[in-house]
């Protein structure tokens, strides 16, 4: 899968991520980041990329054509709001706060493509025109605002190359994180047995699996109430852990 990050920081995004699995992936070319730096395409004799908003405020405001200029030069298509071409255009991710917070299926949805824009903006933003011109889809990594686009996009680019074929080994398989199956993960435990006076729970030792699934799955459900009880309400539980999910229920709220 290919990545491409339209941003005025490019060392920022080649640094953060070419380390760990997604370096491994980056070697093996399974996935690959193609950074641009929109400066590049300024023609003004001082590379400016940003103005003053019209209406006044405070902050500037990044102008739309160098944005526009990078766009035509990674895609080659100029009118992307008029193709009438049957080519399926590749999408363009606008990383804003005010757009759709991000989550585990929206990762796995971005992974289908074989290639994917982000535009990292920066100051107050971007010229509400190029946005309108090129973007396809509006994402937000949670209700705060951040500096610029570029670590949004790392977290995104992370999170889905993450579910692309073949970038996680079947020991590190994201199937049993949280949020894969509508969950978050059961605690973990790694040697010594003993630490701090604290033991590893006895179950995890006995080597039956059958035993250690049903611990495993109830102490999901038990972080899961605990920390994001509203979850609960999209989760598809099994006949055996909907049992235990109603009577964890009946002992807090007994009425
Ligand atoms: N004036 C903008 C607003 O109030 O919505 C915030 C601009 S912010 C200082 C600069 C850039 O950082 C944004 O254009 C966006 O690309 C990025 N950014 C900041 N917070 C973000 C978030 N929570 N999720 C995704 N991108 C974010």
């Amino acid at each position: 899968m290919k990545f491409h990050v339209m941003t005025l920081f490019p060392e920022m995004v080649e640094q953060g991520l070419h380390t760990s699995i997604l370096g491994r992936a980056m070697d093996a070319g399974i996935i690959s980041v193609n950074t641009v730096n929109i400066r590049d395409y300024s023609e003004d004799k001082h590379r400016h990329v940003d103005d003053y908003p019209y209406g006044g405020g405070a902050g500037m405001v990044m102008a739309a054509e160098p944005i526009f200029k990078c766009y035509e030069a990674l895609t080659g298509v100029s009118s992307p709001k008029n193709a009438s071409s049957p080519v399926k255009r590749t999408r363009v991710v606008y990383l804003t706060p005010w757009g759709k917070v991000f989550n585990q299926e929206m990762a796995k949805d971005f992974a289908k493509e074989e290639e994917l824009i982000f535009l990292c903006g920066h100051y107050e933003g971007v010229d509400e025109r190029v946005l309108e011109e090129i973007v396809t889809d509006y994402v937000s990594i949670g209700d705060y605002v951040l500096s610029g686009g570029e670590l949004p996009s790392m977290v995104m680019i992370d999170a889905i190359a993450r579910m692309v074929p073949g970038v996680l080994t079947n020991e590190e398989s994201g199937e049993t994180e949280s949020f894969m199956n509508g969950l978050l993960e059961y605690p973990q435990y790694t040697r010594p047995e003993e630490w701090h006076g604290q033991k590893v729970p006895e179950v995890l030792l006995s080597g039956h699996h059958a035993k250690i699934a049903e611990w495993r799955m109830q102490r999901s459900i038990d972080r899961t109430v605990q920390y994001r009880p509203e979850l609960m309400d999209e989760v598809e539980l099994d006949k055996k852990s909907s049992k235990y999910y109603r009577e964890l229920k009946k002992q807090s709220d007994p009425e």
